[in-house]
């Protein structure tokens, strides 16, 4: 299994930001032999393109923030994941928790947007996480276990879906769950995959997202059934996300 070095840039970056790419490809996306994890950005869609082509023979990967289910038709505002596709995506987060928040995006329209990034070709990124009053209730596991049971579609195989692990509390705010709290989540998502998905379901990378920086990436990757991570705000300086992306390959 590959590990996973990913970055949401959110609602962040315009043509300028497009040095922190090139400096983050000329610093660790170039070298021979390939860095020892993947390595994927999703920028804003306005920006896809143009960081296509920066990264075109590097080995950095891009991806959408969010696909419509339907690949194409009056739909106002949104984007197909054939449309990401075509721009130079390979991946596409799904059901990030400011998409479930601000767009109150439900499992079952996360799940059929899965299904069309699956049959536009693309990996679907899916993330699930408790809030920090569904954690102080005891619920997480709860929650996380409904949210992957109805997220994530039949066809989802090892090669074409992620999940990440992304408490709400967590994204942005500094704060981290402990190791233990994390490894006890991923421990619980990776068996509800196994038995789901079979081989296939010990094969689907399980990222840790929340608050990922350099200096608490090597404590996050040394834990088990962590595959990477999901990067925001860290995600925008080469520097730092590149600190990580090394914090990773030599996990
Ligand atoms: C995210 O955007 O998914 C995220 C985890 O953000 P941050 O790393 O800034 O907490």
């Amino acid at each position: 299994m590959r590990k996973l070095a990913a970055g949401n840039w959110k609602m962040n970056g315009t043509g300028a930001s497009l040095a922190e790419v090139q400096a983050l490809i000329d610093a660790h996306l170039v070298t021979h032999p390939a860095p020892g994890c993947e390595v994927l950005l999703c920028p804003p869609a306005t920006l896809l393109s143009r960081m296509a082509d920066l990264a075109r023979g590097s080995a950095l990967r891009l991806g959408g923030q969010d696909c419509h289910a339907a690949p194409c038709g009056a739909h106002t505002g949104d984007i197909s994941a054939e449309m990401l596709r075509d721009a130079g995506a390979s991946h596409v987060i799904l059901g990030h928790s400011e998409r479930r928040s601000d767009h109150g995006e439900t499992d079952a329209q996360v799940r059929a947007k899965a299904e069309a990034a699956l049959a536009a070709g693309l990996v679907a990124v899916i993330c699930v996480g408790e809030t920090g009053a569904q954690r102080d209730a005891g619920t997480t596991l709860a929650v996380v276990g409904d949210q992957i049971a109805a997220s994530i579609p039949d066809a989802a195989r090892a090669q074409t879906c992620v999940i990440a692990y992304e408490p709400v509390w967590a994204i942005g705010t500094g704060r981290t769950p402990t190791p233990a709290e994390i490894a006890e989540v991923h421990a619980f998502l990776r068996d509800r995959l196994s038995r789901r998905f079979g081989a296939d379901g010990g094969g689907i990378r399980l990222l840790y997202g929340g608050s990922v920086k350099p200096d608490n990436a090597e404590t996050i990757f040394a834990l088990p059934h962590v595959d990477g991570a999901l990067v925001g705000g860290a995600s925008l300086k080469a520097a730092d996300f590149g600190a990580i992306i090394a914090a990773l390959s030599a996990a």
